[in-house]
This record gives structure tokens, sequence and C-alpha cells, in this order.
């Protein structure tokens, strides 16, 4: 049974390749994750869960398109940045930009960790969001 948050948001389609579309970036944080961090919330996200701290990331339309290797550069350019963490928004909705990201950052020794609404069942399932028919515009295969 596929579920109803597994459709893909159209606007999701409008992302130019190699980009992401994001709520807000840190360069330096202490309260998302072990150690010192950067934290990227991406934006968009369909679960509208009662309570959510960050309604204002929920919609999918352009908000901040940031190229994936300048986000990669701004991280690394900070030696105290131990890690990165992903948040939202749905992080999951925008999975093979973050995983070429993630990819890069590990590359040069970083941790990487994510927040998510989605259930790892939903994750593994046929219908999880990175395996999706990837939009047309930012589709990238995963390094
Ligand atoms: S998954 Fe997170 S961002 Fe989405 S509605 Fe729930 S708490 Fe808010």
């Amino acid at each position: 049974m596929t579920h109803p948050t597994l459709t893909p948001p159209s606007a999701l389609q409008q992302i130019p390749a190699g980009h992401l579309n994001i709520m807000g970036y840190v360069n330096e944080s202490e309260v998302n994750g072990p150690g010192c961090r950067a934290v990227v919330w991406v934006q968009g996200c369909l679960l509208e869960c009662p309570g959510c701290f960050n309604p204002a990331s929920w919609f999918f339309e352009e908000n901040q398109l940031v190229l994936v290797d300048e986000l990669v550069e701004r991280i690394l350019a900070n030696p105290r940045n131990q890690g990165v963490t992903f948040s939202g928004g749905e992080p999951f909705w925008q999975a093979p930009a973050l995983a070429n990201l993630a990819a890069k950052v590990k590359a040069a020794g970083l941790n990487v960790m994510s927040f998510t609404g989605f259930t790892l069942e939903a994750l593994r399932s046929p219908a999880a969001p990175s395996r999706c028919p990837s939009p047309a515009r930012s589709a990238r295969p995963v390094d």
C-alpha cells in the first residue's frame, strides 16, 4: 500500500540540478546533534505534525536555492564543524542532493545525521522518496 505522504510534491521538479531548496542554514551549532556542527534545514514537508515548531518549513515552493557544492565549501571552511545535521522540513524529499552533500563532507572526515518524519519502514519501501522518479531538473545519481 502506498502511503499518501510518499507522493512527491510537484514543486520538487523546479529545483535545478545540483541544488537544494532550503529553509535555512547555520554554520555552527551545538544544539542540533553531538559536538559542533553545521545544520541544513530543507524546505518542504507534508506531514503537518501537531506541535511542529517549524511550520514555515512546510511549503515546497522555492525559498532559498543553494548549490550543493557551495554548501559543502561553507561547511568545510569552518574547522570547528565535526559534522552536519539535516533537518527541516523533510530531508528525505531532497535525498539525492543531500546524499551528494553527505558523501562530500564525509570524505572530508565529518559525520552526518538526519532528522526525518518518515518511519524506517516507509524509507525502505519501494515508494520511498529517494526511490521515487527523480524530479526532472534535479535528477542526479547519488555518488
Ligand atoms: S516531520 Fe518535522 S517538519 Fe514535518 S511537520 Fe513533522 S515536525 Fe514539522
